[in-house]
């Protein structure tokens, strides 16, 4: 893609307490797109919902972002000059263009009672119909409205939307849609305590934050057509629109909370890493297209890859199978100091002496093939600090007292006491002497020896199990089976 650095793009999040899997993916394909093009990255925060807000959400959720290396270019933490970034802030500039519209008829004042418009609705359910404003308040006259305001009756400000028409657009994702203004409701865009409703300030906002595209999940698109009208009545042009897929359990109903739809900070803890999650998230409706087959992909390749018209329109499925086997495949391949330092904390609860970092590497390092997630480690650190190892299976008893494993249990003993310093290397030269010497070879050589130092007849490398168990342990362990 050339670059155009006049692309702005916004991440427009209401700060209810956490980030979930759906707005990562929003936040991650607005800055993705950005960072393709050249473009701005802006962060607002939509918080006009007082009732809604959560202490200290915002700075959470810039945070949390930050960590996966989403940034912004603009917003609350970095300033930008077409601030300020959260709407709560921005009351003035609302209440101006409700005037506007106003002034040009494009909205008008309603002053029906909250009682009222529940019958209104009840009502309309009682005959089939679709529940909307009936639009009562429309032809109220100047010197009505002047009445009711004088009284102080409480008011709402709502779009006129007119008759008999059709909206229409082309979404970069979604394609063409119209709409019929006739079964759009007269949306409230000023509410009675003075604060505008999602749709007003959020096209508010995007005008005169020159937002050129936005990107944004399926679940809004039902509100594109009324703020159309309400761009349309203040003369304004239209950001390019792309809707996102909705994302989907495996059997395509929507996003449950068993499956994905948690705290993003849920996923971190469980020892997801970071760049994993990056690379799941990034693949949640958008792939990189015919003939590549590659999956993996650092934040950096998807920048240089991430084009909206490689994002699906259909649904895309949340496959936690899938993000355990693409974490797999980070935790084998990541850098050991690194994944060490991220490993530590798992480790708290095991009999593991963390205070000696390279035992807690080597551990670390001998399990990660089998790990999903970072906080499976206790599971797989018992066969390294047991004291005692305990087979109950017979058969496999039976294994470890043939006469060959007794055999091959008092040479390797004889073996290893001239060593020193066992080392997985020192080990496979010793076990290959043992093999000459005794003539056992391979399954009736290596699993006795394994079932003695660990009780259990598959898991990690056996040379480093013994360096990491050392001499002491090796020597009593194979004894309690002599
Ligand atoms: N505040 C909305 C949200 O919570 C923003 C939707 C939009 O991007 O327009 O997701």
């Amino acid at each position: 893609m050339t670059k155009n650095n006049n692309v702005r793009v916004r991440f427009a999040p209401s700060p209810t307490g956490y980030i979930h899997i759906g707005s990562l993916r929003t936040a991650l394909f607005n800055f993705l797109y950005a960072r393709n093009t050249g473009g701005k990255n802006i962060l607002r925060i939509e918080d006009t919902d007082q009732s809604r807000k959560v202490d200290g959400a915002v700075d959470n959720l810039i945070k949390s972002l930050g960590l996966l290396g989403i940034d912004f270019d603009e917003g609350p933490a970095q300033g930008g000059d077409k601030g300020p970034y959260y709407q709560s802030e921005r009351l003035a500039i609302y209440r101006k263009y409700c005037d506007d519209l106003l002034e040009k008829k494009a909205a008008y004042y309603a002053f029906e009672t909250p009682e009222v418009l529940d019958e209104m609705r009840k009502l309309q359910q009682l005959e089939g119909r679709q529940t909307m404003y009936d639009g009562r308040a429309r032809d109220l006259s100047e010197e009505e409205v002047k009445e009711n305001l004088n009284k102080g009756i409480p008011y709402v400000i709502r779009l006129k939307v007119p008759k008999d028409e059709e909206v229409k657009f082309e979404d970069l994702i979604k394609g063409v849609i119209k709409i019929e203004t006739n079964i759009i409701d007269d949306q409230i865009l000023l509410k009675s305590d003075g604060f505008p409703t999602y749709h007003l300030a959020n096209v508010i906002d995007d005008h005169l934050m020159e937002i050129t595209h936005i990107i944004r999940g399926e679940e809004w698109i039902t509100s594109v057509p009324k703020h159309i009208l309400i761009y349309k009545a203040l003369g304004w042009d239209v950001p390019a629109m792309a809707h996102v897929p909705l994302i989907l359990n495996p059997d395509k109903t929507k996003l449950s909370k068993r499956q994905g739809d948690v705290a993003v900070e849920d996923y971190l803890n469980k020892g997801y890493l970071k760049e994993a999650l990056i690379n799941f998230i990034a693949m949640l409706g958008w792939n990189p297209g015919e003939g590549e087959e590659n999956e993996f992909f650092s934040m950096e390749e998807l920048s240089e890859k991430f084009l909206l018209e490689k994002v699906q329109s259909s649904g895309a499925v949340f496959n936690v199978d899938k993000l355990n086997w693409m974490n797999n495949s980070y935790i084998k391949n990541y850098d050991p100091d690194k994944l060490l330092e991220l490993s530590l904390p798992y480790f708290k609860g095991t009999d593991v002496d963390v205070t000696d970092n390279d035992h807690t590497k080597k551990i670390l390092l001998a399990i990660r093939v089998y790990l999903n997630k970072l906080d499976e480690i206790p599971e797989h650190t018992k066969i390294f600090t047991q004291d005692k190892v305990v087979i109950e299976d017979v058969n496999l008893l039976e294994i470890i007292k043939a006469d060959t494993s007794v055999t091959v249990f008092k040479e390797l003993i004889s073996q290893l006491e001239s060593v020193e310093t066992l080392t997985a290397e020192i080990y496979k030269d010793k076990i290959s002497e043992v093999q000459k010497v005794t003539g056992v070879k391979g399954k009736l050589l290596f699993k006795p020896v394994r079932l003695a130092l660990t009780g259990s007849e598959n898991g990690p490398d056996l040379p480093s199990i013994v360096e990491i168990l050392g001499k002491e342990k090796v020597i009593k362990f194979l004894k309690e089976y002599i």
